[in-house]
């Protein structure tokens, strides 16, 4: 028989509890928080849905790798391992251990960056753009225009804009591009997946200006599935194969490996130019470490060589994106605005649709990530004006280009009674938007403000 319940692939072997909270606890906790759910702590905090970044459960396997850790200064095991599985999955020569994704991001943007540069994404993830940025260059995001309408089918909504990259790179000049970064999947523009088609197109228009081609490969694996069922002439190619093919079409990968190489700390940078490679390793070895761990312990490197293996098991992938989509589409038939289709690793509410009534200068984003908290202790986070606005030179705010939240979903670790919570909680929420109030910032930082800012309610 043909089971229509798709099962969590994996039996619960250790568990850690949590703590329930009632409404008043939350109210409370949610005022000394200044209304930012960064400052909230994760002990009052029911389903944690603030990010899928380092909050995986590792398996049994990783778990035994961890004992197995080569704690060695110089040349362990475990970098060897990691280093085997980083160059058997991209294809490239020089791999560089960090201890997460924006550490190896500082370093090839710190090096390419600088005054003048210009760099161009499908879109930015907020690390990046503001290494970049750190760096003096400018970061400018041409995702397809389909990406910007939340309601929209599109098997493809990650894919870059190559009319635009064409033309960005005339007008630059091609010396002046620091590099064009495809963002796999494409986390802050929903977690939309990138066709290979795009990727390719992408590849050739940089191959053509001698431009360098970089992939910021965070879920590559997750984008892998949606290229297997959605892009002609790839069913009958494994989901590592389509993660290599992708890889060999560009010049460097940045990875976070805290997604989807199932680890809680982790990153590489890895390389196909020596030189740069070079150039990179001197950064690396002044602020990460040697380089044959650089910021990562011999058991974490040992953690991300078994990650990145697990990752593409066929029943975990499809029970990754299936779930997803759950939690996705009960929320759409529900009459939430969700964003379509639903992508990876996250499911992202269009808060300006939800709260119509809060213009973008009072944050919908945020108001609904609190009454989330407030009403389920449900932790997300605001990918919008908070996260991406301006201001102008009058102090006005440049809003983001939608206001969303992200619900993101940790990998192995949340059951469907949990998502089931959610979904009756979301019931709660559409019953009395109405009446739901704005925000406004009381103290922010000048860097990614989000994290840190302090917000009061608007009465
Ligand atoms: C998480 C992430 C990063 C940054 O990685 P960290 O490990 O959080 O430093 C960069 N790019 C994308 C797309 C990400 O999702």
């Amino acid at each position: 028989m043909k089971h229509k319940t798709i099962i969590e692939p994996f039996r619960i072997k250790s568990v850690e509890p949590i703590y329930v909270t009632t409404e008043e606890e939350r109210e409370d906790l949610l005022k000394k928080a200044h209304y930012n759910t960064f400052l909230l702590q994760s002990e009052h905090v029911i389903i944690d849905f603030l990010t899928d970044s380092g909050t995986s459960a590792m398996s049994a396997e990783q778990w035994a790798g961890i004992m197995r850790g080569d704690e060695s200064y110089a040349g362990s095991k475990s970098w060897e391992r990691m280093q085997n599985a980083v160059k058997n999955l991209t294809g490239m020569d020089y791999i560089l251990p960090t201890h997460q994704g924006r550490a190896a991001e500082r370093i090839i943007y710190g090096y390419l960056g600088g005054k003048g540069k210009t760099f161009i994404s499908n879109t930015h993830f907020d690390t990046t753009r503001a290494n970049i940025e750190f760096s003096g260059a400018e970061a400018l995001d041409i995702a397809i225009d389909e990406s910007n309408d939340t309601s929209l089918i599109h098997p493809f909504k990650g894919n870059i804009n190559t009319q635009r990259l064409k033309d960005l790179i005339l007008e630059k000049g091609a010396q002046n591009i620091g590099a064009v970064i495809l963002t796999v999947t494409n986390n802050s523009g929903g977690g939309q997946p990138v066709s290979m088609k795009n990727t390719r197109e992408v590849s050739d228009i940089c191959k053509k200006h001698k431009v360098l081609f970089l992939l910021d490969c965070c879920r590559v694996a997750e984008n892998a599935y949606f290229i297997k069922h959605r892009e002609d002439g790839f069913e009958n190619k494994t989901y590592e194969e389509i993660a290599q093919e992708m890889f060999s079409l560009t010049d460097g990968a940045v990875m976070s490996a805290k997604k989807d190489a199932l680890v809680n700390m982790g990153g590489f940078l890895a390389l196909r130019n020596k030189k740069i490679a070079q150039a990179c390793t001197n950064l690396l070895i002044i602020t990460e470490g040697f380089t044959t761990y650089g910021g990562l312990s011999g058991r974490d490197m040992e953690a991300i060589a078994i990650g990145l293996k697990e990752i593409f098991d066929p029943a975990y992938l499809r029970y990754r994106i299936k779930s997803t989509a759950y939690l996705g589409e009960h929320l759409h038939k529900m009459g939430v605005p969700v964003m379509m289709p639903i992508g990876g690793h996250a499911v992202y509410i269009d808060a300006k649709k939800l709260y119509d009534h809060i213009p973008v200068d009072q944050y919908p984003g945020q108001a609904l990530a609190c009454e989330l908290y407030l009403k389920g202790g449900i932790r997300t986070v605001e990918i919008g004006s908070v996260m991406f606005g301006k201001y102008d030179e009058n102090g006005k705010l440049i809003p983001a280009s939608m206001e969303l939240v992200r619900l993101a979903i940790p990998r192995r670790v949340y059951t469907q009674s949990h998502i089931e919570y959610v979904i009756e909680t979301f019931q709660e929420i559409l019953d009395y938007k109405q009446k739901v109030k704005g925000y406004k910032i009381v103290e922010e930082a000048k860097i990614l403000r989000h994290f840190t800012a302090h917000f009061e309610k608007i009465n």
